[in-house]
């Protein structure tokens, strides 16, 4: 039996494509995971697997994410993921860009790409020379589009708060510590807001010279990146790196809420009944970060098919993450299941799959 079917990540996906192009060296890998609700929307991630097996992974597992995340924002979009394999030395080319852009193309709308880890607004202008379904184009003004950094910011922070409200019991992150991980375009965000609410934050990057300038500039703390785990606080927010929740570091936290826009946190879906079992609570990452998805998808389906959404209907449906949170923590509360399995309970149900 060939690798690909007893990849433990397969989970009915509806068309894994692989693209060879030789002329431009193009290699990449399409995962459809569920066109259910609409065109499955996700980014294109260009990386180097050492093993292009990593690549196939990543992408049925983030596209799979994909519908989940979308699902719950409650966006008329399905799930799918992109992969662009590059060579060691992080080739891309104009013309792998465009064989790219035919690629999407030819899938005739059931897939649409955004920017993910190694794309920019430069590459997704490329692919949008030879195709439509591309979303993060750099916005017009007063238009749709653009950094959906902001957007993704906005809705964690929002979820931060409901948390605080849900777990301690405060209307306010006033005076609420936060260790925060990353202090990229999310990460920053996060950090802004909660600072100017009052919050006492503490901040970590790989990049430490970031993090002073962040911690300077917000009247914050910033200490190595190795201590932000288990620096104590009441919200661990990890806005970094993915599988960064296992049961090594679950055992070193010193928080009694996990609220961050890292995606795929949990190292293994089973984390997340070890952080129910230490009581603290935990914010499904595919549902607090959508603010993103929520800002791309909206400016697509704005230029591809006229929809009139601007701005505030953005700002809107970000508005609705809180909510959404809080009834996950309400019904894991009411079924003794971790946060993270109501979660995927309910986007296997709005996909259809339940
Ligand atoms: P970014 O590249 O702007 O920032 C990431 C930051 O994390 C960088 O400053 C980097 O130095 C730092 N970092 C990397 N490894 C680290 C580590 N081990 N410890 C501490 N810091 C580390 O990326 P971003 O756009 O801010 O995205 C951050 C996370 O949020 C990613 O997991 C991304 O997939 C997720 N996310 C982003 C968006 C978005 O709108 N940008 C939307 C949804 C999810």
């Amino acid at each position: 039996m060939p690798a690909f079917w007893t990849e433990a990540d397969w989970d009915e996906h509806e068309l894994v494509e692989v693209v060879h192009d030789r002329a431009s060296g193009l290699s990449a890998i399409v995962a459809l995971h569920s066109t259910h609700l609409g065109p499955g929307a996700g980014g294109t991630r260009f990386w180097h697997y050492a093993d292009p097996a990593g690549g196939l992974r990543d992408a049925l597992r983030l596209s799979r994410g994909m519908s989940y995340k979308n699902a719950m924002a409650g966006l008329p979009m399905g799930g799918g993921k992109a992969v662009v394999l590059l060579d060691a030395n992080r080739t891309k080319t104009p013309t792998m860009l465009a064989a790219f852009g035919d690629a999407i193309d030819a899938l005739s709308g059931r897939y649409v790409t955004a920017e993910d880890v190694g794309a920019s607004e430069a590459d997704m202008v490329a692919i949008s020379e030879r195709t439509p379904h591309v979303c993060g184009l750099p916005a017009a003004e007063g238009a749709l589009g653009g950094d959906p950094g902001p957007f993704t910011a906005q809705g964690i922070f929002l979820g931060i708060k409901a948390a605080v409200a849900h777990k301690l019991g405060q209307d306010s992150v006033a005076g609420v510590r936060v260790a925060l991980q990353g202090c990229g375009s999310v990460g920053g965000g996060v950090a802004r807001r909660l600072a100017k609410d009052g919050a006492i934050v503490t901040v970590a990057d790989i990049d430490h010279r970031r993090a002073q300038a962040l911690a300077a500039e917000i009247g914050g703390t910033a200490i190595e990146a190795e201590a932000i785990m288990a620096a104590p606080c009441e919200v661990f927010s990890p806005n970094a790196l993915g599988a960064i929740l296992d049961e090594e570091s679950i055992g070193r936290l010193d928080c009694q809420i996990v609220a961050g826009g890292a995606n795929n946190q949990l190292a293994r879906r089973g984390h997340g009944t070890l952080l129910a079992e230490r009581g603290i609570l935990y914010a499904p990452d595919y549902v607090i970060n959508a603010g993103g998805i929520i800002n791309v998808s909206l400016e697509y389906l704005a230029r591809q098919y006229g929809q009139p959404f601007g701005k505030q209907d953005v700002l809107d449906r970000v508005e609705q993450i809180p909510h959404r949170l809080k009834s996950i923590w309400q019904e894991s509360e009411a079924s003794g299941q971790s946060s993270d399995a109501v979660a995927d309970r309910m986007a296997q149900q709005l996909i259809g799959r339940g």
